[in-house]
């Protein structure tokens, strides 16, 4: 905490003094684990939308780039380490390097273009569409915007439905923006209909009520559904998975207190469903496929930490649990059984690409996009969990929520590329301070590792030739923000700072400086 308000008083986000100008804006934090801005000098007590303490608040970076519209830019070459100024420093105050490392950045600055267009269509009531509609609104005062949302309610914190679920919060506290507020946006919203075609030769969506809209540019925003195994029994009526709200209520109503249930899937969203169920009284077990816990987020050391918090709260278990049939029992491969009243799957997700496939645009696991977000129509563009981003589909909120920013931006011309970040995770409904960020695999000999660990703790940061990408962070909450940084700033070590764990631990506490 403490840390978050020194750094936001005498540092600009990448550690340089604030400058006049920047020291007059109002100041900013982003809650890392739904995205939440907050406008203030010092981060809320908790997160209003998520609940994450302030700790979980990092200087919203972002938006002191784009105030600095003009400011011009220079990126080192070596850490990508940004530097506001009109030319480059002397020395880069990251990782030592002279000015003759910088290169000078136009893109990042937004311009004050604004392409003159009649009619923006987003497609796709999720948090992406919602980031889009803000954004074009924010720049552009008249173009007709349309937003069409397939589901009956206006769009909502998605992230949330497990604290819903584990009755956190009410279902009131779920949505985004009052409908007053798109009527003040005079953003035309139409809730409850199904898109059924897009055709990119005419410029032109069709509803399942048979209306067509024409656009000037489309915004695809149709997120992603929950992957449902091919295996016997996924159909039946007590198998559910949860990705709205509905999902939520029939579950609610269908699983009673005492009765078992089983979550397929021991990843975030298994693990967050679990808590919040068992925090209500139910009997709940995980059947996890793999040898540990999120396998994709965490290694075999830091799943156990989370394994031993699960089991306190009286979840059990089942590890290499291949299912291969679900009834009134599930069965795993190797013959074991498990009693289910009910069975939910959190075998994860997959984009909704069944509309860009039929319009011919370039779909891969995801709606292929290229920096600019924009699919393979020029006046087709795309953000959220529905994209592929240079192969990589990421399927978390703050990304969506930021792809929509930049989809935005890009579709009034403005130019602005994404550049890809490093995935993060961090749990919410349990008691639970877990974070991890990046690659923490040793895919080769150019990759090491440090680690420490005690009965509460457990620390790892993970380099690739000397570069830090990735860490696990559990009882490190004050330490999470400033991990993100430096791995989004690709920092490099030297030989000496990677002989203990503490000196790595020393040049991120002191904000990259050795
Ligand atoms: C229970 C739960 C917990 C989660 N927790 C976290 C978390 O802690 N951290 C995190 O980073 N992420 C979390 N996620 C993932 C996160 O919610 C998603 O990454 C995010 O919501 C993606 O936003 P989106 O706008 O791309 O897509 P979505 O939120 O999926 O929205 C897409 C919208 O498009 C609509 N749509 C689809 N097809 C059509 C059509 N043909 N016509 C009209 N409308 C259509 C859908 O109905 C939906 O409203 C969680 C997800 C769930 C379900």
């Amino acid at each position: 905490m403490k840390d978050i308000k020194e750094s936001v008083k005498i540092e600009t986000s990448h550690n340089e003094p604030m400058n006049k100008n920047q020291q007059n804006k109002s100041l900013a934090f982003q809650c890392v684990i739904c995205g939440y801005i907050h406008m203030g000098a010092t981060p809320p007590k908790s997160c209003p939308i998520c609940g994450a303490t302030d700790d979980e608040f990092e200087v919203y970076e972002q938006t002191m780039a784009m105030e600095e519209e003009k400011a011009t830019q220079f990126r080192c070459l070596n850490c990508e380490y940004i530097h506001q100024g009109e030319e480059a420093p002397s020395l880069c105050p990251v990782c030592g390097l002279d000015s003759e490392h910088f290169e000078k950045v136009q893109q990042t600055a937004i311009s004050d273009y604004v392409e003159p267009l009649e009619h923006i269509v987003i497609i796709g009531g999720g948090i992406a569409g919602v980031s889009a509609v803000e954004t074009i609104r924010e720049y552009m005062d008249t173009v007709k915007i349309t937003f069409i949302s397939g589901e009956e309610r206006l769009p909502y914190y998605r992230l949330n439905l497990t604290r819903l679920l584990g009755a956190q919060i009410g279902e009131e506290e779920l949505c985004i923006h009052p409908q007053y507020w798109y009527d003040d946006q005079r953003i035309q919203v139409f809730k409850k209909k199904i898109v059924t075609d897009i055709s990119p030769s005419k410029k032109e969506i069709t509803l399942n009520d048979h209306t067509h809209i024409h656009y000037d540019k489309l915004i695809c925003t149709l997120g992603a559904h929950p992957f449902i195994p091919p295996i016997e029994g996924a159909n039946l009526p007590h198998v559910i998975s949860i990705r709205s709200i509905e999902d939520v209520h029939s579950l609610l109503e269908d699983v009673t207190k005492g009765q078992s249930v089983l979550v397929m899937g021991g990843g975030v969203l298994g693990i967050e469903t679990a808590g919040a169920l068992a925090s209500k009284g139910y009997k709940v077990t995980i059947a996890e496929g793999s040898k540990w816990l999120m396998p994709r987020q965490l290694n075999e050391e830091a799943a156990a930490y989370v394994d031993k918090n699960l089991r306190k709260l009286g979840i059990d278990i089942v590890y290499n649990f291949i299912t291969t049939q679900i009834s009134t029992v599930v069965v795993a491969s190797d013959g074991r059984q498990l009693e289910a009243d009910s069975v939910i799957l959190a075998t994860g997700v997959r984009p909704n690409t069944y509309l860009a496939r039929k319009a011919e645009l370039e779909v891969n696991q995801g709606l292929v996009v290229d920096n600019y977000m924009q699919t393979s129509d020029e006046h087709i563009y795309a953000a959220g969990d529905i994209t592929e981003h240079y192969g990589v589909v990421y399927g978390l909120w703050n990304i969506a929520k930021y792809q929509g920013r930049i989809a935005a931006l890009n579709v009034l011309g403005k130019k602005v590329p994404f550049g890809g970040v490093p995935r993060s995770n961090a749990l919410k409904v349990l008691d639970i301070d877990l974070f991890s960020i990046g690659n923490f695999t040793l895919v080769d000999a150019s990759y090491t590792a440090l680690s420490k660990e005690s009965e509460d703790h457990y620390l790892l940061f993970v380099f690739k030739d000397q570069i830090i990408v990735g860490s696990i962070a559990i009882g490190y909450k004050h330490l999470t923000h400033k991990i993100k940084a430096r791995i989004e700033a690709k920092q490099q070590f030297t030989s000496t700072q990677l002989n203990t764990i503490d000196s790595v631990l020393e040049v991120i506490l002191n904000g990259g400086k050795a």
